[in-house]
């Protein structure tokens, strides 16, 4: 992929580093690698997952809203290899909860081990809670752990689940699948959320071998954030760049180009339901959002501000996608910083 020659000024830079974002806090973690898309990007992949389940995740993140906290999840997988969560647990009494980091107690999961093979469940991946990191995807060492596991037992796969408190005080929770050949990678995946009633919560909750032993939330309702949910009825545009999978690698650099201009923000891939693609760029409670239209490239990607404003920047297309956008963006950045009050996001 051809470098920019646009040189990200040392004016833009005092900008962006200091004036708009300049309370920051400091991340514990590294920021991980772009969230979209892994070498191995299937996309019809997907999390099944029972929207009982979802909610006990969600109450288990909302008890823990300044601390990480996590838990296991188990199931089985479809004919495609696409996980199905159909029981979850929370932290048990002696788990370690610290700021960035989350250890499960061992005996407590344990316990779910050997009073779940009955019913034919496994442990097919964890979730844990960034709470209000601001971190919605894997850490660098989340990623290093999971590839590790799979080698350690010899897996095809494994699922990952990140949660998080909003600026509303929801929960959400995030999908990552890990594959054995892809060598720490990940692919963030939709959740597809069963709507029905879940057959093994009831049984699993009142089996003679794990009555008191449960360590339930104290969180009584789920609140749920935004999460990435398949789209049940996707109307992707014909002929829309993103639908194009050799784009793939190029929409990847623009999101490290974002991450790596701040490395304190986040750069969430997100579509929505007429399958237009958008880039979520936070930093703390500040958000905008890059939105790229049917019409992309050919015309500008807009951006939204928290307030609901909108802009288009200036935009010259020359065939480079990445190389347009860098150079839009730097533009972009420099407006901001001639009209301060302008852009308020
Ligand atoms: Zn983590």
């Amino acid at each position: 992929m051809a470098k920019s020659k646009f040189k990200f000024s040392k004016k833009h830079r005092a900008y962006w580093g200091k004036k708009i974002w300049k309370n920051l806090p400091i991340h514990k973690f590294e920021l991980a690698r772009s969230v979209y898309p892994s070498q191995s990007t299937d996309s019809s992949a997907k999390a099944f997952i029972y929207r009982d389940v979802f909610d006990y995740i969600s109450r288990c993140i909302l008890d823990y809203p300044n601390i990480e906290t996590g838990g296991q999840l188990f199931g089985f997988y479809t004919q495609e290899g696409y996980p199905v969560v159909v029981y979850a647990i929370g932290p048990g009494p002696h788990a370690n909860h610290q700021t960035a980091f989350f250890n499960q107690d061992n005996e407590y999961l344990l316990k779910y081990y050997d009073a779940l093979s009955k019913y034919c469940l496994q442990k097919i991946g964890e979730w844990h809670s960034h709470h209000q990191l601001r971190l919605t995807v894997p850490s660098v060492h989340d990623a290093s752990s999971v590839g590790i596991t799979i080698k350690k037992h010899g897996l095809n796969s494994h699922l990952l689940c990140i949660g998080n408190v909003d600026v509303e005080g929801r929960s959400t929770l995030n999908a990552f699948f890990f594959r054995k050949d892809d060598n720490n990678d990940y692919q963030p995946i939709p959740w597809n959320i069963v709507m029905m009633d879940n057959p093994y919560r009831v049984m699993i909750d009142n089996d003679q071998e794990l009555i008191g032993v449960h360590c339930h939330p104290r969180t009584l309702n789920a609140r749920h954030g935004e999460n990435y949910l398949v789209d049940k009825k996707p109307n992707y545009q014909d002929g829309y760049w993103f639908n194009d999978k050799s784009n793939r690698q190029v929409l990847k650099a623009i999101i490290d180009y974002l991450t790596n201009l701040d490395r304190g923000c986040t750069v969430t891939p997100q579509i929505d339901k007429s399958g237009i693609f958008h880039l979520v760029v936070q930093r703390n409670e500040e958000k905008m959002t890059i939105v790229f239209g049917k019409n992309f490239p050919q015309e500008a990607p807009m951006i939204l501000f928290s307030d609901g404003s909108t802009m288009v920047p200036e935009w010259k297309y020359k065939g480079s996608v990445y190389d347009s956008f860098v150079e839009c963006y730097n533009n972009f950045a420099l407006a901001k910083l001639n009209n301060n009050n302008m852009y308020n996001f």
